[in-house]
């Protein structure tokens, strides 16, 4: 018997299982601190009322023989909020059919899960710094992984290079870490990189309710092309406070096709082999996030920490430390201070600030020398966060 060696080759410490041991160290030494946590991107704020009464009316469906639901019988979604996220995708001016949208518990899932449709000869290229299941996820599968360099000098928003084949492309925006978000030109030079190469993208848009800025698109699909090359895959979790219900959405077009075989009905055929669907009170819930209320109510939480990354912004730039993100995303990504390496800087601040953030080289080579503050966080603590910021100096 053979286990799987592919687990050898992972980093053996996951980023935030360091930065807690670090964090719990820290506690430990000093009972009374007052830690300001600005790390994993996680929400705070409860669920929208519309999502709580769409669950308490699922539940009493749930409590009587007449209305109870077993398995679903589809496990790519109900019907409604299958239609639900369509309407959605209407709204930013993209048409597609409810068939083409994929229900899963969530976009880390999703975007783990959909390397079984591929080849493992296939060539995985990815950004780095990169959020790290992408990578994950690819090792484990034993895919050859090679990296398109994110950097300062491109703004963190690296763009295809031609004399480079890959045959999986993955692009998150706006980005974690970076915060960094892809306008409409960029976003159309890797679909006609991945048409000219045959490639697939895979495109993550967990953070696409915090675009604000306008013309830059929320969605992969709003790039003519897209339809034939991408994948798309989104979430409840930032977008509506549902990282502890577990919700999400993979989106494949009918268009999508790989030598004649249509790849949404493979994606099909590997979720009817492992997985059961999400559940019913969860599907309700989700689709109250799409109904007029619902889309108002997340809008008001989305403002609560879309002000907190502002807040943070404006520190930012009065120190004169240079960062992406803030503006369409939940993340800032700063260079650290002083030419500060981000273990050392990670160490600096929870020592002499008491604020966790997460060190950029967590996500990459390239993230070493930066720093990601979240703004998840409480606004009263954000604001002391960034006094005793702008205390500490640059
Ligand atoms: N994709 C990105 C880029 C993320 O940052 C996260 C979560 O932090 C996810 C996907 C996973 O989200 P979900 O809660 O939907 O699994």
């Amino acid at each position: 018997m053979k286990l799987n060696g592919n687990f050898q080759k992972l980093e053996q410490n996951y980023l935030f299982v360091t930065v807690a041991k670090r964090v719990a160290a820290y506690t430990a030494a000093h009972p009374d601190n007052h830690i300001i946590r600005m790390g994993i991107g996680d929400v705070t704020l409860p669920l929208a009322p519309v999502v709580i009464e769409a669950m308490h009316r699922a539940t009493e469906e749930m409590s009587k023989k007449e209305t109870f639901r077993g398995y679903s019988p589809d496990s790519n979604g109900y019907p409604f909020l299958r239609e639900a996220v369509a309407g959605y995708y209407r709204s930013l001016g993209v048409e597609l059919s409810a068939e083409e949208v994929f229900i899963g518990d969530g976009a880390k899932s999703d975007v783990g899960n959909i390397v079984d449709l591929f080849d493992v000869d296939n060539t995985v290229l990815v950004p780095d710094p990169v959020y790290p299941v992408y990578v994950d996820t690819n090792i484990l599968s034993g895919r050859k992984l090679i990296y398109a360099d994110g950097t300062e000098e491109n703004g963190f928003l690296p763009l295809p290079d031609d004399a480079i084949h890959a045959d999986i492309v993955y692009l998150c925006s706006p980005n974690n870490p970076t915060g960094a978000v892809y306008d409409r030109e960029q976003l159309q030079q890797w679909v006609d990189y991945a048409l000219a190469h045959h490639a697939i993208l895979l495109f993550d848009a967990a953070y696409e309710s915090f675009v604000t800025g306008a013309g830059l698109p929320r969605s992969i699909f709003e790039i003519p092309g897209a339809e034939q090359c991408a994948i798309e895959f989104c979430s409840l979790s930032k977008t509506a406070g549902f990282t502890g219900m577990r919700c999400g959405y993979t989106v494949i077009r009918k268009e999508l096709t790989v030598d004649g075989v249509s790849v949404s009905a493979l994606w099909e055929r590997r979720q009817g082999c492992k997985f059961n669907g999400v559940s019913y009170v969860t599907q309700r819930a989700a689709e109250a996030v799409f109904t007029p209320a619902g889309q108002q109510q997340i809008r008001e939480t989305l403002a609560y920490y879309q002000a907190n990354a502002r807040t943070m912004a404006q520190a930012l730039r009065e120190m004169g430390i240079w960062f992406t993100g803030g503006e369409n995303s939940p993340y800032l990504w700063m260079k650290c201070p002083g030419g500060m390496g981000s273990w050392a800087y990670f160490d600096y601040l929870l020592e002499q600030a008491e604020i966790v953030g997460t060190p950029g080289e967590g996500f990459g080579k390239n993230g070493a020398g930066y720093f990601r503050l979240t703004a998840f966080g409480d606004a009263a603590q954000t604001k002391e966060a960034m006094d005793r910021l702008r205390f500490l100096g640059k």
